[in-house]
């Protein structure tokens, strides 16, 4: 474990239930592409799993990235609230260079700030390594099943090593690399979040084991979201706010549950929610 990180990120990171109301992030969509296909995702808009559909983010170079945390940190009133540099879409952050070189660019100017990203785990493994190069702070992992037959009913297809996967074969591949990802990021001392997206009648029953596994592997926070109706699992409801609640509240004594999140564009900056500013829409 890197001495300090833990405390570093528990102060300062807001996505991780500290300080939600004065520190704040800055997300940079430099990452196009994914490597699966989740049926609640529309990819005409950012990655479902972290942030909010319905907006597309205008897609950055790492050098536009570096670029736009320079007007962030030069502007008073962000530069007081941004605590975070995080890349979470609008695809899957570790399945483009793009992101490793936006947070070298970034890192080598703003040291002092919390490097972050959030990933659907297919290839963390694989990247775990260069991932140590950027010296990255905090990871989230959106983890919805632990079932391989239930991950089927959640993701059409999984590309791995140029291999293409599809039901139960490419949800057991996703599942059993997003455990060992968490594993494997705990060990090399990042704060890890797991993002899970309650899909009423279709994952209802892996949220416990989820919650367990992902303690037993190291895991630092738990943050159920709930499903965004769209594209194949348009016709599902979305989950009550009281029954999130309960949900969250039934394994609260298994991993801390973050209640803060608000499905944030994957452009986002600013605080949480509050004086968040769109970027790169002009
Ligand atoms: Fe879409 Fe994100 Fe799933 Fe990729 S990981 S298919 S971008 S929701
Ligand atoms: Fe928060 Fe995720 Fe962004 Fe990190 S990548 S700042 S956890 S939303
Ligand atoms: Fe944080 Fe949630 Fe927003 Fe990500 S989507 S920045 S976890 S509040």
């Amino acid at each position: 474990m890197r001495a300090g990180n833990r405390e570093r990120v528990v102060h300062g990171h807001p996505c991780f239930g500290a300080n939600r109301h004065r520190n704040g992030r800055i997300h940079l969509a430099v990452a196009a592409r994914c490597n699966i296909a989740c049926r609640y995702c529309d990819r005409r808009h950012d990655c479902a799993n972290e942030s909010r559909p319905g907006v597309a983010s205008r897609l950055l170079t790492p050098k536009e990235g570096l670029e736009q945390v320079r007007s962030a940190m030069a502007d008073p009133a962000l530069s007081s609230v941004i605590k975070v540099v995080g890349i979470a879409g609008p695809g899957d952050p570790l399945a483009n260079e793009e992101s490793f070189e936006t947070f070298r660019l970034v890192k080598a100017e703003f040291p002092e700030l919390i490097f972050c990203l959030s990933t659907n785990g297919l290839v963390l493994r694989d990247r775990i390594a260069d991932l140590a190069t950027v010296d990255l702070h905090s990871i989230t992992i959106t983890i919805n099943a632990v079932d391989a037959e239930v991950g089927a009913k959640i993701y059409k297809e999984v590309r791995y090593r140029g291999q293409r996967y599809c039901g139960e074969e490419g949800a057991a591949i996703l599942i059993h690399n997003q455990f060992e990802g968490v594993r494997l990021a705990a060990e090399q001392g990042l704060l890890v979040k797991v993002n899970t997206v309650l899909i009423p009648g279709i994952n209802d029953s892996q949220i416990s084991p989820i919650a367990e596994k992902v303690r037993e592997s190291g895991g630092y926070v738990m943050n159920v979201m709930p499903i965004i109706p769209q594209a194949e699992l348009a016709g599902v409801d979305r989950p009550t706010q009281q029954y999130l609640e309960s949900v969250r509240s039934a394994h609260e004594g298994i991993i801390a549950q973050f209640r803060g999140c608000q499905q944030c564009r994957a452009d986002a900056i600013g605080l949480i929610g509050g004086c968040t500013v769109e970027a790169g829409n002009g």
